[in-house]
Parts: structure tokens; sequence; C-alpha cells
């Protein structure tokens, strides 16, 4: 009965929707990420994003005002990821946090000897865990460039990956997929990156995901959603896993919308 009622409304805020078609045109012309995606495919993208936009409050800081041509931005890239998953792969946390560019975090912990310090960082992104996802805006409105960089899918991943408890690269996987197999193909992927990137490689991916396995899963959905060809040549294993992952497969879209 819940399941129905969510239903009816979440088609009542389709039906009701006032983006216009020169907004949704104006957007994903920006978006080249999200060319090679077909008819159905962008009505379903879409009314994921009304959705999204219905469930999430998008909020400014630093005395950003968020216009309704950022918000389909961000929720466009946002919602590709979840195209096939469904839009309760975002549940349980609420808002996004639209700064102009990079922002400081302060972070307190303990040391080992019980002192408390605060570190600094700056960031163009960060995903809390049951929180917000914080996003630069700059770095946003650029993302969807389709050079395998894509700060809003690193985040979104990161709420993907944080379903089932702490960012650790092992979001909850489909009942037909194999547990053991997604840990030891990322695993191998992530020990083989980490030791490329420590000798100085350059395979086209950001060594940033040598960071952690959650950074590793992180970068990766980035790189398959933008640069498929790249995952492919370098890491067939772990974009076979992810195409089951999410459901999808980019280097179909990219091959098909590449000219000659
Ligand atoms: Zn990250």
């Amino acid at each position: 009965m819940i399941e129905m009622f969510r239903n009816w409304l979440d088609r009542r805020a389709v039906a009701r929707s006032d983006i216009t078609p020169e907004e949704w045109r104006a957007a994903f012309a920006a978006l080249p990420l999200l060319d090679g995606l077909d008819d159905d495919e962008q009505r379903r993208l879409r009314e994921l994003v009304i959705l999204f936009q219905h469930r999430k409050a998008f909020e400014g800081a630093h005395g950003m005002a968020v216009t309704r041509e950022m918000a389909l931005i961000i929720a466009l890239q946002a919602c590709l990821p979840v195209l096939e998953l469904g839009l309760e792969a975002y549940d349980g946390w609420s808002a996004v946090i639209v700064y102009p560019s990079g922002f400081e975090t302060h972070q307190v912990y303990v040391d080992e000897f019980g002192v408390e310090h605060i570190e600094q960082r700056d960031l163009d992104g960060e995903a809390w865990e049951r929180g917000p996802v914080l996003l630069a805006w700059d770095e946003a409105v650029s993302a969807g460039e389709r050079d395998g960089i894509n700060l809003v899918i690193h985040e979104f991943a990161h709420k993907l990956d944080m379903q089932n408890g702490d960012a650790n690269g092992f979001p909850p996987l489909h009942p037909d997929m194999d547990p053991k197999t997604w840990t030891d193909i990322l695993s191998k992927g992530y020990d083989d990156f980490a030791r490329r990137c420590d000798a100085g490689e350059d395979t086209g991916i950001d060594c940033y995901a040598a960071e952690s396995p959650a950074e590793f899963f992180a970068v990766m959905s980035e790189v398959f959603f933008e640069r498929p060809d790249l995952l492919v040549r370098h890491y067939p294993a772990v974009y076979a896993q992810l195409r089951r992952y999410y459901r999808q497969d980019p280097l179909a879209r990219w091959q098909f919308d590449r000219p000659g």
C-alpha cells in the first residue's frame, strides 16, 4: 500500500514538473557525458531527476544561490549512475550543498596518545555518511565533459558505497553477483593500480584512486561512465564488475556515438 502510494506520488510529481523542454535541452547539451543515451534512457533519466529534486534539497553555501539550471546539471549527473538501480539507492539522506568553488573542511580526530587534532583539508567535494553531499560548483559544471574525471559521479559513488556502512569499495551487490568475485577483482585491480602509480606510470586514470579501496571504487566509477575505453584497456575485469553493478554498458554508448 505504501509502495503504491509512493508510486502514485512519484507519477504525480513527474506529471507536474515545471522543467521546460528548453531547460532539459540546454542541460543535456551541456553534458556530453549523456550523449549516446537512447530515447527511453533519456526519458527515464529525466523522471529520476524530477524525483531526485523532489526528495533532495539543494542548498547554496558561501553566498551561493543554486539556480534551476545548476540543480539540473548536478541532478542529471547524480542520477546517471542510478539509472538502472533506482532512486532508492540514494535513500537515507536529504541535501546537496553547493559551494561556488573549492572549500575547506575541518575534521577533528584523536591520535594514539589521546591528543585531539583538527585536520584542515581543501576539497572540491565530499559525501557524508547519512548526511549531505557537498560539491564545488565550478568543478560540478565542467564535470560532464567525458574526460574521465567527474566530481559528481565520484561523490555519489561514495553514497552508493555507504548504503551498507563505511565507504570501503563494497556497495550492496545484486543477488546475481558474487561478493567474493567482486572483492577479488577490485582488490587485485587496486593493488596493481597502486603499484603502477608508485612507479610513476601514467595510465590516464587519476592516481587518487590508489588512496584507498573506497577511492578506487569512486574513481573507477568516474572512468566507467566517462572513459569506459580506458577502464576496459587497463582493467577489463573491473569494468565487467561495474557493468554488472550499475547494469549499464557505457562502452557501447561511447562507441555508438563516436564519429566514423
Ligand atoms: Zn572520494
